[in-house]
This record gives structure tokens, C-alpha cells and sequence, in this order.
């Protein structure tokens, strides 16, 4: 299976690659700076020569996704998933009333339009046979979880939350799969050190969604990584 991960140069997006690239699959991992790797993605791409590769990927740049997928199509590539990896928390735990809303429109301009961005240019090459489309989501878009404080974080994750269920019955007659994952609280730039969950326990969670190794039974695909429905 051909997978897209953004924000596939460091945390979640980096150990989601390393995990479908030990399973056999070929990735290409997005990231702002493919020419930047570190020693994790240094060490993947020359284990991997032929089955990872690194575009250049900014989720805000629409002109840019819709070259790379142009650059797809003309080289007769299709995708068996995408998975909207890249995010920001920006303003955390900034109270209301100092709240900036230049971070709140950049929130939104990388966390939600970033996927839609995705889906719009990315879907035509969906085509791959059990293809899934994965929105990385948090328990933070959750209105039953919902906490004052970390606003344009949790917005933008509760919009992706409904962005993912209007693509699943808009792809359900396609047979694509789509969820929204809460990947846990994870050991990573934006988790912290004092965050329990190693990301790649939640990338190989992640990976048996993608594979169908794990099948949640849930009205709404909004899920933690281990497949377990996630309160709305
Ligand atoms: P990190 O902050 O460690 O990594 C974020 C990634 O997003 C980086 O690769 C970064 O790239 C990329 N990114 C940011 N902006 C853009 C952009 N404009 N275009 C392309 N890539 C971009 O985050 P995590 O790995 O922890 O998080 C991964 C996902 O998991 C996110 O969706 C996050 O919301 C979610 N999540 C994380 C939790 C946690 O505890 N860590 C908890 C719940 C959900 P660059 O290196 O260029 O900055």
C-alpha cells in the first residue's frame, strides 16, 4: 500500500512512517523541510532507499499539495491511505481574554484546513483497494472532555471531528475508510516528556486501523488508537 503522512518528520508522523515502512508498505512522508532529517528519518531513509520518500509537504500551502498531487497522477501513482498527521497547539492554556487570534487563524489554517486542503486535492488518488483517510484528531476535540483554556486546539479539533464523519458518508459508497484518532497522550515535542504513551505504541494502534487488523464497531469514527470509540 502507497501512504501519505503529514508531518511525517518528527513525533507521531515520523514513528506512523517507520511503523508502515517495517510492514512492508511505501511512504511518502510530507514535511515542510524534507532537506532538515534528523537522525530517526536519516536513518529510515537509508534503510528504506526505495520505499520512503520525502516530499515537500506544508499543509497551508494549497498550490503546493495540488503540484504534488499533479506530480502523482502523472507518474501513475495511487494511494491506499492518507493520514492528516501535522498540527499545532499553539496558545496553550491562554485564558480568553488574552486569547491571540492570529494563533487561533493559523490553528485553524494547519489543524482543519490542512486536511481539507488533503482531501480536496488528494482524494482522485485514493483509489487503492480497503484505502483509508485518517484525520489525527485529540481527546481535546471532544465536547464531552471540552476545557477551558487551549481554545483554538480543541475548536480546530472538534471541527476535524466533524469534517472526518461528513467524509465518511461521503466516501462510504467508495469503501474508504475514515476515522478521526485520538493518538493518546504521547511522549513527543508536543506531548512532553511527562506524557505517557511512547508514539510508537500509538502508531502501531494506528496501523492496524489502516491495515483493518482492528474494525471498531462505532456510530461515530471517532476513535483512540487501540480502536475504542472516542466521546463526541
Ligand atoms: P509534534 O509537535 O511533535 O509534531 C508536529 C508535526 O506537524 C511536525 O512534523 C511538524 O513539522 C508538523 N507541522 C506543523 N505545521 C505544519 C505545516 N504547516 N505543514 C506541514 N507539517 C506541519 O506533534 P505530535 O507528533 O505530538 O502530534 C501529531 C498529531 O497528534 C497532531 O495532530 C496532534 O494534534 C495529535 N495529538 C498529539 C498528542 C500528544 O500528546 N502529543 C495528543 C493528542 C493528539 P515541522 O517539523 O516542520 O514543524
Amino acid at each position: 500500500m502507497n501512504l501519505l503522512i503529514t508531518g511525517a518528520g518528527r513525533g507521531l508522523g515520523l514513528e506512523i512512517a517507520a511503523e508502515a515502512l517495517e510492514r512492508g508498505h511505501r511512504v511518502f512522508a510530507g514535511m515542510r523541510n524534507p532537506e532538515k532529517k534528523n537522525a530517526k528519518l536519516s536513518e529510515l531513509t537509508a534503510r528504506y532507499s526505495d520505499k520512503l520518500i520525502c516530499v515537500r509537504l506544508d499543509v497551508t500551502d494549497e498550490d503546493g499539495i495540488a503540484d504534488l498531487a499533479a506530480d502523482m497522477r502523472r507518474s501513475g501513482l495511487t494511494l491506499g491511505t492518507i493520514v492528516n498527521n501535522a498540527a499545532v497547539l499553539e496558545a496553550r492554556n491562554t485564558p480568553i481574554e488574552q486569547l491571540d487570534m492570529e494563533a487561533v487563524a493559523r490553528s485553524f489554517d494547519i489543524n482543519l484546513f490542512g486536511p481539507m486542503r488533503a482531501a480536496k486535492h488528494l482524494l482522485p488518488l485514493l483509489t487503492e483497494k480497503s484505502a483509508s483517510f485518517i484525520n489525527i484528531s485529540s481527546e481535546a476535540g471532544s465536547l464531552t472532555n471540552a476545557y477551558p483554556g487551549d481554545y483554538p486546539y480543541g475548536i480546530t479539533k472538534a471541527a476535524l471531528n466533524m469534517l472526518t464523519e461528513q467524509l465518511r458518508r461521503y466516501l462510504k459508497d467508495r469503501g474508504v475508510a475514515v476515522y478521526s484518532v485520538h493518538p493518546g497522550w504521547m511522549k513527543t515535542d508536543m506531548g512532553g516528556e511527562k506524557a505517557p504513551t511512547d508514539p510508537r505504541k500509538s502508531a502501531i494502534g494506528i496501523m492496524d486501523l489502516i491495515e483493518r487488523k482492528v474494525v471498531p464497531d462505532t456510530p461515530f469514527h471517532f476513535v483512540d488508537y487501540t480502536g475504542n470509540a472516542m466521546p463526541i
